[in-house]
């Protein structure tokens, strides 16, 4: 596979919580169109990554280059958002009340009031991307339904299509499996592989056998830093992985 240009570079992040060291001088570069999975036991620091990223919690030092211009790390949340930097929580969060189309009307139009954006009318181009969006995530069927009565997977995935409609450059997913069915998780690991390419992606991901079905490349994480990075054979084999997962 080709080395394509960076999308995120992360250099010597620092991040510090009044005294505890979550993240120490860490390094990390994500090339555009790749899917990478970050892994690591719990407090390994992987959260605090993808906060720093997200400009939710702002390191003491180090530098986060995205597109190869902007500094992350100078920017507010919403300024981030509004680069192309999408994220997805392990919990999904819709709005349960409104159909599954209109909560990817409201995701597309973004900041105006909630009744003011569901009556302002969407471009033909608009629909197309909605129409899209639904088909991609299986959603077709579905479209005028209430997003409360959907399953919990299906709910994961109109939250994934919520981020879609604006287009994002980078796509950061916290545990995007957790409960979902077999066949969910089997349709998660085809669309995230549909989706590379055209986005760059960075998951979070626990279960082990979703990450083989995924990622080209992991970085592992462990105590704030980064302990091993390769495929997954690679990281699989690597001792200090294995002492740490195992015990040994
Ligand atoms: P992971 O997501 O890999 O489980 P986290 O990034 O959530 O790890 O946490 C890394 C470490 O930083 C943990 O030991 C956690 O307790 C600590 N931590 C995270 N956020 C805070 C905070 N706001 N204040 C103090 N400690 C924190």
């Amino acid at each position: 596979r080709e080395q394509t240009d960076p999308v995120l570079q992360l250099e010597n992040i620092n991040v510090n919580f009044d005294g505890f060291q979550a993240l120490t001088n860490l390094s990390l570069q994500i090339g555009v169109g790749e899917l990478r999975c970050v892994i690591g036991p719990n407090g390994a620091g992987k959260t605090t990554l993808m906060d720093v990223i997200t400009g939710k919690t702002r390191p003491q030092s180090g530098r986060a280059i995205y597109d190869q211009s902007i500094d992350l790390t100078t920017l507010d949340s919403i300024a981030i958002a509004r680069q192309g930097i999408g994220r997805k929580f392990q919990k999904p969060t819709v709005f349960e009340a409104l159909s599954v189309a209109e909560n990817l009307e409201l995701a597309m139009k973004g900041d105006k009031s909630v009744w003011a954006s569901l009556r302002a009318k969407l471009s033909g181009e608009q629909q197309d991307r909605i129409d899209e969006v639904l088909q991609l995530l299986r959603l077709e069927g579905e479209r005028a339904r209430r997003a409360g009565l959907l399953s919990h997977g299906q709910k994961q995935f109109l939250e994934i299509g919520m981020l879609l409609v604006q287009e994002p450059h980078l796509l950061l997913l916290d545990e995007p499996a957790a409960g979902m069915t077999d066949a969910e998780t089997e349709y998660t690991a085809e669309l995230f592989r549909t989706l590379s390419g055209r986005h760059s992606l960075m998951v979070v991901e626990h279960d082990m056998g979703f990450v083989e079905t995924i990622a080209d490349r992991v970085t592992v994480l462990h105590q704030g830093q980064v302990l091993a990075e390769g495929s997954l054979r690679d990281v699989q084999a690597n001792e200090q992985v294995i002492e740490v997962y195992l015990g040994r």
